[in-house]
């Protein structure tokens, strides 16, 4: 067997190509050992999984392709516990994942050894076996030999890949363009002591003081834990489960010793916690006291949380960052200060998610629905590229180099636009098209120069003032912020739309706990179910609009005639109310319906019948049309207002409601501020569209280059078509005959 050892390991030490050597190992040690299978998976650390790179006796086509995440799978267990697993019957492991491409289902027996490189684990080696029995100590010392020596393989090819891989970029979903070359910073807000990367802080003064208030925070929380446990429980007896605490935090010396590790070795607040707390629960679990040593895990878990949250510290960069998280909220963005966030990475979510949406709003180039193991990345950089949707992890200075050169072009690129952004959005055949504002996101634009590049603010999303606050805002509250804004755009129209939380946008005071919560209670179901809340919303806007008249409400998510009867009346209601509190008659505001869910089409005659106008929201009409959770970065691929079901829809709703009821229809979902989806509206007849802030400049730079004429030629022949890629071609070669494509980044 040595001999047979000996010679494997000449063979592979004498292939230059790596795959090529971890599929000669998998042949040779399957014959060497007799066995039905051997594979080896080799650990991915920047996307947080373990490949299968190697393999005989499995479908040699997933080789390269199947991946496990780490933790998945009986590989991943090896690879997790760093431990050899010697099973008999795999598939009754708990841990087994059957993954049908790889056509493992005959084999029973598995034997899977690690290979470790500095306590790291670098992938695992695996035999299988037809027949179920449990592999004998030669097979396991064989393969530990063989991993051992393929440790050393894998780290000098992994240091040599790097290098060369790092120039590959990595495919993410959109979520706000531009360009940003940073270093990463990791935003975990339920951090684990093991997370906790060890850094010294000499600013000791503010690493002690922010550790004290994160440790009074947590007293806060604790209490407050305390008195809801006391009053969901009947008897008082578990309400002093948090004395153990409390006694750690008053009685024992956990704080001192943090101060002093802060302040005698210059650690950071969290690293001082983790060496603190990681001393203690080794000292309690050697004296058998694993309570104890539990309670000291979570006391120092929820710091740490609490500590994540103290954006200070972590943001006391001189330069700015590139934010990760699993994932961005809104809020988070709306709290970070701006001129220190570079980039947005989010694991979660798609470009019209809200985070994403004021990410925009606030220009700042993020990607969203990014496949990363994010806490290995903290500090590394970055070129993070929202135009065309990808992203490098520790580049090559060529890629570097070529990359500002694209910030630069970018940088000329958008002062084309601001050069033309206050003309108007007139097509080479004359045809004006308005162009509006989204708003109602953190935005801090002066409203004249705004002014002066629109036609009017065709969205004014209300639910983000609720988002911001800790309870729901008081009528007064709400006034005095609408009259603000109708104030500063006095000179045109502002279509408010009522309250559309639920989906992605819960209110963090009102909590709900939905299976399906874009199937749920949101916008108007959740405004109609709670009538005060929406009698107070439209006084609150009829008294703004007083001295300005300018008000225009929108209703979100209709899907029926009753919603917006129901509606009407609580409107009017509110109406007689005002006009009697002012003793005078005063503007009645024009009503309007979102279209977002698809019922709405087979009842736009009805509804228009009572209403004033309607406006498409793109985001939720797709989302609801295509079955694809418009927040879920899994199917962002299918998410697709090109898909021939929804340019059918759009053409339809174009019909019937402008050519048919002639009631005005207006486009404010993101496919507005899309230059291919605004070409596409152009085509079919659209002359409304509402975008963000940021794309404004852009779109009516490509609006004033186009042609509606040649645009309807091309809509005939696109509205024949039946797949998603030919009709965004049509637009696509459009742009390019247009000479448009490269300033768009359209390839
Ligand atoms: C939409 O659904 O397109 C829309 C504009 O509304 P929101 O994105 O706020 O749900
Ligand atoms: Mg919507």
């Amino acid at each position: 067997m040595l001999t047979t050892l000996r010679q494997i390991v000449e063979k592979i030490s004498g292939e230059k190509d790596l795959s090529k050597a971890l599929q000669l190992v998998a042949a040779k040690t399957r014959e060497a050992l007799g066995v039905d299978c051997c594979s080896v998976y080799v650990a991915d650390y920047i996307r947080g999984r373990n490949r299968l790179v190697a393999t005989d006796g499995l479908n040699h086509e997933s080789a390269g392709h199947v991946t496990l995440k780490f933790g998945e799978g009986l590989v991943g267990l090896v690879g997790k516990k760093k431990c050899i697993l010697n099973l008999a019957n795999a598939q009754e492991h708990p841990n087994f994942k059957y993954i049908p491409e790889i056509g493992e289902d005959e084999f029973k027996s598995f034997l899977g050894v690690p290979i470790i490189h500095n306590d790291r684990s670098l992938g695992v080696l695996i035999i299988q076996q037809k027949e179920s029995r449990e592999f004998n100590e030669v097979e396991e010392s064989f393969l530990v030999f063989l991993a051992d020596h393929l440790s050393s393989i894998l780290y000098a090819a992994e240091q040599k890949v790097e290098s060369e891989e790092n120039a590959e970029p990595i495919k993410c979903s959109f979520g706000s363009g531009g360009i940003a070359i940073a270093r990463g910073w990791v935003w975990q807000p339920h951090m684990n002591l093991e997370q906790v990367l060890l850094k010294k802080n000499n600013d000791r003064e503010t690493q002690v003081e922010l550790f004290h208030q994160a440790l009074f925070q947590l007293q806060l929380d604790i209490d407050s834990l305390t008195l809801k446990m006391s009053s969901n429980l009947k008897n008082g007896e578990l309400t002093n489960v948090f004395d153990s605490y409390q006694d750690i935090i008053e009685n024992s010396d956990f704080s001192q010793k943090v101060d002093s590790k802060i302040y005698d070795e210059g650690w950071s607040a969290s690293s001082a916690v983790k060496i603190i707390a990681e001393q203690m629960i080794k000292d309690l679990n050697t004296q058998n006291k694993s309570d104890a040593a539990a309670d000291i895990i979570d006391l120092a878990r929820r710091l740490l949380s609490r500590l994540a949250h103290s954006y200070l510290e972590e943001f006391a960069f001189s330069e700015p960052v590139i934010l990760l998280a699993e994932e961005i909220t809104a809020s988070l963005i709306a709290e970070l200060p701006r001129e220190r966030v570079a980039g947005i990475i989010s694991l979660k979510g798609n470009a019209t998610s809200l985070a994403a949406i004021l990410a925009r709003n606030l220009n700042i180039p993020t990607l969203m629905g990014v496949d990363l193991a994010i806490d290995k990345l903290d500090r590394h950089l970055f070129i993070l590229d929202g135009n065309r949707q990808e992203l490098f992890i520790d580049p090559p200075v060529g890629v570097i180099t070529e990359y500002r050169g694209n910030i630069l072009r970018d940088e000329e690129n958008t002062r084309l636009f601001i050069a033309e952004q206050n003309d108007p959005a007139v097509t080479q055949d004359g045809v004006k098209v308005n162009v509006e504002l989204n708003a109602g996101l953190n935005f801090d634009k002066d409203s004249e120069s705004v002014l002066s590049m629109i036609d009017g603010v065709g969205l004014y999303r209300t639910e983000v003032e609720f988002m911001m606050h800790n309870t729901f805002p008081t009528e007064l509250e709400e006034c005095v912020h609408y009259e603000e804004f109708l104030k500063n755009f006095s000179s045109t129209r502002v279509r408010m739309r009522t309250m559309d939380v639920g989906g992605d946008k819960p209110l963090p005071y009102m909590p709900l706990d939905e299976a399906n919560p874009f199937l749920g209670w949101r916008g108007i179901r959740i405004s109609l179910d709670k009538p005060d809340l929406l009698k107070t919303q439209f006084r609150a806007m009829l008294k703004a609009n007083r001295k300005y008249e300018n008000l225009e409400i929108m209703l979100p998510m209709i899907s029926s005639l009753e919603e917006v009867l129901q509606s009407r009346k609580i409107l009017d209601e509110a109406y007689k109310e005002i006009c009697e509190e002012y003793s005078a008659k005063i503007a009645y505001p024009k009503l309007g319906a979102m279209i977002e869910v698809p019922a709405t089409m087979f009842l736009l005659e009805d509804l228009a019948e009572h209403l004033d106008f309607f406006s498409i929201g793109s985001n939720d009409l797709t989302q609801y049309t295509l079955a694809v959770d418009r927040s879920n970065s899994m199917v962002a691929k299918l998410y697709d207002c090109f898909n021939p079901a929804m340019v059918r829809i759009l053409w339809r709703l174009y019909r019937i409601c402008v050519q048919e009821l002639e009631c005005p229809l207006a486009m404010c979902g993101e496919m507005a501020g899309d230059p291919l989806g605004a070409i596409m509206l152009i085509s079919m007849g659209y002359r409304e569209l509402s975008m963000n802030y940021t794309e404004i400049a852009r779109i009516k730079y490509v609006l004033r280059r186009v042609d509606t004429r040649e645009l309807a030629e091309i809509f005939k022949r696109a509205i024949k078509l039946s797949t998603t890629t030919d009709i965004r071609q049509m637009y696509v070669d459009y742009l390019k005959e247009k000479g448009l494509a490269e300033i768009l980044n359209i390839k």
